[in-house]
């Protein structure tokens, strides 16, 4: 392997998610040589919901210079709610949003997480985005006293100084990690999965009387919704409580996900409106796992494990 007295010093990261996009802004600003290896072949999927932004990650976008873009698209809070899911009580009701704004500069804005990605992504400079490798799917890590060296399922290798794992919560550098740790080969981890969401990959149908700028939760024993109202985004989850944890990795039918809305229909998301009034504009309803968990240890050697690949268990 080179070592960096032959070459500049160089950071290989797995994953072009939200944390590896903005990274490559990061190395980019600061003249650090990297390369990205994502494993899909669109840099910009259709895939996620509605993100809400808080003021800190606001502050990056400002520091990256990326607001010009991002901040047409996104929209503020004003409001946050809390109601009974059961029967829409109120439970509490503040200007937290505003207060935010306030004393950050920023409060909550919320925006598509497509967009988002596909901010990151176009923004970055033709010299960084040469840098993002597509269709390629991280699969072993090598590690000595001068560097790491990284293979793809495809074969193609890639050498760097340090490894940045941005490979989501399923983290392949997670477990290449934990391995060369313990001295044996990367194996499936199983984690204990408590919780199940519902959420549109598409939105809502904005609820016509609804406040907009608010945020909405109804909270209930065993299942929870969240509402998120904007004038140009729209959006709901359902957060479920699961009989028992279980460290199987579930694939949702349609079934499961029509079950799902029904099992939660009653359930209230604004005074007034409950699941069953929330109208789909497009896109799908996706149940997902809640797998996220902590890990004590999030580096090893010359491996970094940041954003979603830290949070698995
Ligand atoms: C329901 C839900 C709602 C959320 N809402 C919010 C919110 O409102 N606000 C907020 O800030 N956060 C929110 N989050 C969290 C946020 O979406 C994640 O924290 C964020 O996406 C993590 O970014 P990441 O780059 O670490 O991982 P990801 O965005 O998952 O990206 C990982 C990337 O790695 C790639 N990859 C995976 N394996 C490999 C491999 N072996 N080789 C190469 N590439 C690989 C993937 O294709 C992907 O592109 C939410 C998360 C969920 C699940």
């Amino acid at each position: 392997m080179d070592s960096q007295q032959t070459r500049p010093f160089r950071i290989v990261i797995a994953g072009a998610g939200l944390v590896g996009l903005t990274a490559a802004h990061i190395l980019h600003h600061a003249h650090i040589d990297f390369v990205i290896l994502e494993k899909r072949g669109d840099p910009s999927p259709k895939v996620g919901s509605v993100m809400t932004i808080w003021p800190q990650t606001s502050r990056i976008f400002q520091q990256l210079r990326l607001s010009e873009v991002l901040d047409p698209l996104m929209e503020s809070l004003r409001t946050s709610m809390v109601i009974s899911g059961d029967d829409s009580h109120t439970i509490d009701v503040s200007d937290f949003p505003s207060v935010l704004e306030k004393h950050h500069g920023w409060g909550l804005r919320i925006l598509l997480r497509t967009q988002l990605v596909e901010a990151l992504y176009t923004m970055l400079p033709e010299e960084a985005k040469s840098k993002v490798l597509l269709g390629k799917q991280v699969e072993s890590v090598y590690m000595d006293k001068v560097g790491v060296q990284v293979t793809c399922q495809d074969g193609h290798k890639e050498e760097g100084d340090i490894l940045i794992g941005a490979d989501g919560v399923r983290s392949r550098t997670r477990l290449c990690m934990e391995a060369l740790r313990q001295h044996k080969s990367p194996m499936i981890w199983m984690r204990d999965i408590k919780a199940r969401i519902a959420q549109p990959t598409g939105q809502v149908e904005p609820l016509s009387d609804a406040p907009s700028h608010m945020k909405c939760d109804g909270v209930n024993y065993g299942g929870a919704t969240q509402y998120l109202h904007g004038k140009k985004v729209s959006c709901f989850a359902i957060y479920e409580k699961l009989a028992k944890p279980s460290s199987k990795h579930h694939r949702y039918t349609d079934d499961d996900k029509r079950e799902m809305l029904e099992r939660w229909s009653h359930l209230m998301v604004m005074p007034n409106y409950s699941v069953r009034d929330l109208k789909l504009t497009g896109g799908n309803i996706g149940p997902y796992d809640c797998e996220e968990g902590f890990i004590s240890d999030w580096y090893h050697g010359r491996i970094v494990l940041v954003g979603d690949a830290k949070s698995g268990r």
